[in-house]
């Protein structure tokens, strides 16, 4: 079914380790626009963009990283990396006015997805609270 807004498929999402859509954009069996890629990181656009750039950044290996509150200590190389990989990828796409970070969590947090991910929203002006 064809979800009406992000929030519904966060609602509809069930929290589990199963394998997710970004495996497969892992895998290359889905096509995405990638912007960056090394060794452990991968980088593309997400598919409904909330601002003129609008990427998502992924572990290559999930490793129980559903989600920010599966952190274990093992994780913290790799959470150091994905932001540092933001602000990397941040620069490439020319936000030298400022940009947003967000990591959704849980169905309160409208995450729909359970790999973690870290968006990098920016190129328009942002607003605070978030909805
Ligand atoms: P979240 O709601 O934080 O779990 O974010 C999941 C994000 O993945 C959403 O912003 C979706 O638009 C995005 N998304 C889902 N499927 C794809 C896909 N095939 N390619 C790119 N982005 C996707």
């Amino acid at each position: 079914a064809v979800m009406a807004s992000e929030k519904e498929a966060a609602l509809a999402a069930t929290p589990s380790d199963s394998p997710t859509i970004f495996d497969k954009i892992i895998s290359k069996e889905i096509p995405s626009t990638m912007v960056y890629e090394d060794d452990k990181v991968l980088a593309f656009r997400d598919i409904t963009p909330q601002g003129p750039v609008h990427i998502l950044l992924i572990p290559k290996v999930r490793d129980g990283l559903t989600g920010l509150s599966k952190a274990e200590e093992r994780h913290i190389d790799i959470l150091g990396r994905l932001l540092y990989t933001a602000k990397l990828v941040a620069k490439q796409e020319g936000l030298e006015e400022g940009f947003r970070i967000v990591i959704n969590d849980g169905p309160q947090g409208c995450q729909s997805v359970y790999h973690i991910h870290v968006h990098l929203i920016g190129g328009r002006q942002m607003n605070w609270p978030p909805g």
